[in-house]
């Protein structure tokens, strides 16, 4: 076997912690284990792999019984000095957290307060342009505004993000200013209607995605962009990263690294394929492995055996409980050596090689992409 249990992760993709993580509801728990609406899932999440596989890890850790009720009662008393050894024993090194979601969260510096690793930010773009929509401003001075925004988080976060494949979808493309001022005019009507801040116009969308292309250029900070499966918000052929060739060919672009997240599933071989032949394609791994579990190593076995291993990198996805991120961190690290064993017992790599690729994967390409303090 290939071992990586002893490997550190640097965790490219993945949301904050409650605000109160040690008392969860019975509902709100069983929501961890599902992209589904809230609630909807509920008849049905108990017979999923990922909740089962999570109940039967956390008794184990916990010593009790595998029923909610049981697990969730042990936490409760287990409190917050539990979030220290999780992650410490799940070897997190650091954090690249999305600060776009969930809505109520704890703070990036109540982070740093109680767990034992690097906290770092990720700036999601369309939540910044939502909160300035609320100036009510005339267009240009709109745009500039974000512009502003976006240069003064680059002093201070690893990367920006953008949830566009969620809204108007991955065929991002240049519109002309008037078209991006109409749009933003709707947005910006429906506001003060008293309708809802949330962006969906392309024109607008894409031009805002283009600002931030233009800062990452000059600022050298990575953009993360959803791709693949997620909420049922997702129109799913939309979030295919395939949709992005015309940004990777456009030559203004081409310094900027961009990160497709959760191994665009179900469209990881699109990602392999492009991360072989745009030097500018990174992928994260994150997501995949907490729903598919074991399933997982399959999709993996394909991406090593395209993708450069220099530009896969290891990510969750996971937010709320401190007890997700040590989970994912050694399921990832399971399934990832089994697909690199699969590989080196046919000639695909050495054992030596697979050892170092899984270093490269879980943490040392996270060190290089967004320049962190190794
Ligand atoms: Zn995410």
């Amino acid at each position: 076997m290939i071992d990586l249990s002893d490997l550190s992760v640097v965790d490219g993709h993945c949301h904050p912690l409650l605000p109160d993580p040690w008392n969860v509801s019975a509902d709100d728990f069983v929501d961890l284990f599902t992209e589904a609406r809230p609630r909807s899932m509920a008849a049905h999440v108990s017979s999923t792999g990922y909740f089962r596989r999570a109940l039967r890890a956390l008794a184990r850790r916990l010593d009790t019984e595998a029923t909610i009720e049981a697990v969730l009662e042990r936490r409760r008393q287990d409190g917050g000095e539990a979030a220290r050894r999780v992650f410490a024993e799940g070897r997190i090194d650091a954090l690249l957290t999305d600060t776009g979601y969930p809505p109520h969260a704890m703070s990036l510096d109540a982070m740093r307060g109680i767990l034992p690793c690097a906290i770092h930010e990720i700036f999601r773009i369309e939540t910044c342009a939502e909160r300035l929509l609320g100036r009510g401003l005339a267009y240009e001075a709109f745009a500039d505004a974000f512009e502003d925004e976006l240069r003064a988080a680059a002093r201070r976060v690893v990367g920006f993000k953008s949830i566009i494949a969620y809204r108007s979808g991955l065929a991002i493309r240049p519109w002309p200013p008037a078209e991006a001022a109409a749009a933003y005019r709707n947005a910006l009507g429906r506001l003060q209607a008293g309708g809802s801040a949330r962006l969906i116009d392309k024109p607008l969308l894409d031009t805002l995605v283009e600002i931030a292309l233009h800062v990452c250029r000059d600022t050298g900070r990575p953009l993360q962009l959803h791709s693949g499966f997620g909420d049922p918000d997702i129109d799913l052929p939309h979030a295919n990263p395939a949709l992005l060739r015309p940004v990777l060919e456009d030559p203004r672009w081409a310094s900027v690294r961009l990160v497709i997240l959760h191994m665009s599933y179900p469209y990881f071989r699109d990602a392999a394929f492009m991360a072989s032949v745009w030097p500018q394609i990174f992928v994260d791994l994150s997501l995949a492995p907490v729903f598919l579990g074991p399933g997982v190593v399959g999709p993996l076995v394909e991406m090593l055996s395209l993708a450069p291993s220099s530009k896969l990198l290891y990510g969750s996805d996971v937010s709320a409980v401190p007890e997700l991120f040590g989970l994912c961190a050694e399921w990832t690290r399971a399934s990832l050596g089994e697909a690199l064993e699969f590989l080196s017992a046919r000639d695909g790599c050495t054992s030596a090689e697979a050892r170092e690729i899984g270093r490269q994967i879980l943490s040392r390409n996270a060190i290089e992409l967004y320049s962190l303090p190794a």
